[in-house]
């Protein structure tokens, strides 16, 4: 793999229009694609079968065949465009060429963990035993998938030090959400009523977000000048009305929270439970139990630290591990170490004896089969030394990124230390008034996905690089290289900045009328005199 000396510019055009235009709008290989509204119409299908004579109560059970549920049964046709089979395969295929994806090259974005997921994984799941498997099979013939389950629940139990597991949160924001209802649980068993939760601002976003759609009060903890929980600050809140506190560790500024068991300590002294945002365990993953440090309840992503694949939309999967204190309340099904000293999954109908103070349940099921069989074959390819060396790759990749940039880019945690998983950098010295998005979008004329921009808040003009273990010293090279030359020009006051990206699909988009006035419906043909020009299509 080349590496672009530092320096290097690419040749920019002066202006657009001196483009050497195409009949068809297509650039070499990038192909223009329009909606499927404007290239397909009403009569076209690309299936050719007649439509079956309907059966009364074939297929759906119960509910009638005709007119189906009373007085909703359409009476028009909705007017759908059909293109036939292989212009509807060519048009999802140019349109998935102008995504980006980790199997496309470095996937930068901070928080997001975005690595390599193992072809081995994929295919284990794609063993018929397990992607057949239907939740309403009868039990004896799932065993096996059940097992798969409970394997994976001893692991994480075993990676976290803690004592039971509720498998079936749908992601992290999920797992928050069952945590604090184990939470809330244990609280009202003992007959209290505390409304407060605490989220210090180096916390994710969805923490807030979690504790509020519980029903709980939020108040913000300060970070201190080193990017940290601020230890003073939230021992002086502790009190009788706080329910819980909420720290994402390592922490969405990539640092570890060193005062951790402090915390928890001081927290668990004043009757209040520690949630902890364990989202990015991928830094920590057998370096440290969360168990040991006092934690109550945290959700792993098995779509970022088991490599599980995510963005697009994909399905997540995140299971909370619990302390003792709250195994008692976590949902069902729920995996746990129980008295008699055995280790077992306890579902619905044991539950009344093995189980009774259940708050409910997550999910109708079992959770994301086919993310448990991917993330246990990745935790056994690996086995216990090689997922500890998984967090001491992420961890030195991370440092490699931020020592060789910190002399073009603001870093301003850099001098307390190493980093977790993730660098974080600033747009503080950019000149002519460049700021992270200038920067953000010229590394899409450079081919990368950008960072994640702005966040975390605690920080101005943030950028948060997260390389994961999976890249290899070439490739963490050439992206140095590339954000090096970009970072030198956003000092130089390069004002050719504000205009990038230059050679993607779609030019720099107005964002903010983008998220505020989202156009969600087909309106039609436009008239020429109003077709919006390529770059004007994010407002369609
Ligand atoms: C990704 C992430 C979440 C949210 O996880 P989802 O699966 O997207 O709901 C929460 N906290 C942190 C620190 C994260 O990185």
């Amino acid at each position: 793999m080349t590496v672009n000396p530092s320096g290097w510019r690419p040749s920019t055009p002066a202006n657009a229009s001196a483009e050497m235009p195409t009949v068809t709008g297509n650039r070499a290989l990038q192909l223009e694609e329009p909606l499927l509204f404007e290239i397909g119409d009403t009569e076209t299908t690309g299936v050719d079968f007649d439509c079956a004579p309907a059966k009364a109560g074939a297929q759906t059970g119960s509910l009638p065949s005709q007119g189906y549920i009373n007085g909703l049964a359409r009476t028009a046709p909705i007017g759908l465009a059909g293109l036939t089979e292989p212009e509807a395969v060519r048009h999802y295929t140019r349109l998935s060429r102008q995504n980006y994806a980790i199997d496309l090259g470095l996937f930068p974005l901070g928080s997001c963990t975005m690595k390599h997921n193992p072809r081995l994984n994929e295919k284990v799941a794609r063993l018929p035993g397990f992607a057949d498997v239907h939740p309403l099979q009868p039990q004896e013939t799932v065993q096996g998938a059940l097992e798969v389950i409970n394997t994976l629940a001893f692991w994480l139990l075993d990676l976290t030090g803690m004592h039971g597991v509720a498998m079936s949160p749908k992601a992290g924001a999920h797992g928050e959400l069952c945590g604090l209802l184990c939470i809330r649980a244990a609280l009202e068993a003992r007959g209290d009523k505390r409304e407060v939760v605490l989220v210090p601002e180096s916390a994710h976003g969805t923490n807030p977000a979690t504790a509020a759609f519980a029903g709980y009060r939020v108040e913000n903890i300060p970070a201190n000048a080193a990017g940290r929980v601020d230890l003073d600050a939230l021992k002086s809140r502790l009190g009788p009305d706080v329910a819980a506190v909420m720290i994402t560790n390592p922490n969405t500024c990539g640092l570890f929270e060193p005062d951790m068991k402090a915390i928890s300590d001081a927290v668990h002294a004043a009757g209040g439970f520690v949630y902890c945002d364990g989202a990015n365990f991928n830094a920590i993953v057998g370096k440290v139990r969360p168990g040991d440090l006092g934690i109550d309840a945290m959700h792993i992503n098995l779509h970022k630290t088991f490599s599980t694949p995510h963005g697009g939309g994909g399905p997540g999967s995140g299971p909370v591990v619990v302390s003792e204190a709250l195994s008692p309340f976590g949902p069902l099904p729920y995996s746990a170490r129980y008295a008699d000293g055995s280790f077992k999954m306890v579902e619905e109908e044991g539950a009344a004896e093995e189980h009774p103070h259940a708050f409910g349940r997550m999910t109708a099921f079992h959770g994301q089969m086919g993310m448990f069989t991917r993330a246990l074959a990745y935790i056994l390819s690996h086995g216990a030394d090689g997922l500890k060396q998984v967090a001491e790759d992420a961890v030195l990749n991370a440092n490699y990124i931020l020592r060789s940039l910190e002399d073009v880019l603001d870093a301003p945690f850099a001098a307390s230390g190493p980093c977790m998983h993730e660098a974080l950098f600033s747009d503080r010295g950019f000149s002519g008034g460049l700021s992270t998005i200038d920067l953000a979008k010229a590394l899409i004329d450079e081919g990368f996905h950008p960072m994640t921009m702005y966040f975390p808040l605690v920080v101005h003009g943030a950028m948060l690089v997260e390389p994961t273990e999976t890249e290899s010293r070439a490739s963490l090279d050439q992206f140095i290289a590339a954000l090096r030359s970009i970072a030198e020009r956003a000092r130089a006051g390069d004002e050719s900045l504000k205009g990038a990206p230059y050679y993607a699909p779609r030019r720099r988009l107005d964002e903010t009328l983008a998220a505020r006035k989202p156009v969600l419906t087909y309106r039609g043909p436009v008239a020429a005199s109003e077709a919006p020009t390529p770059n004007e299509v994010g407002d369609r």
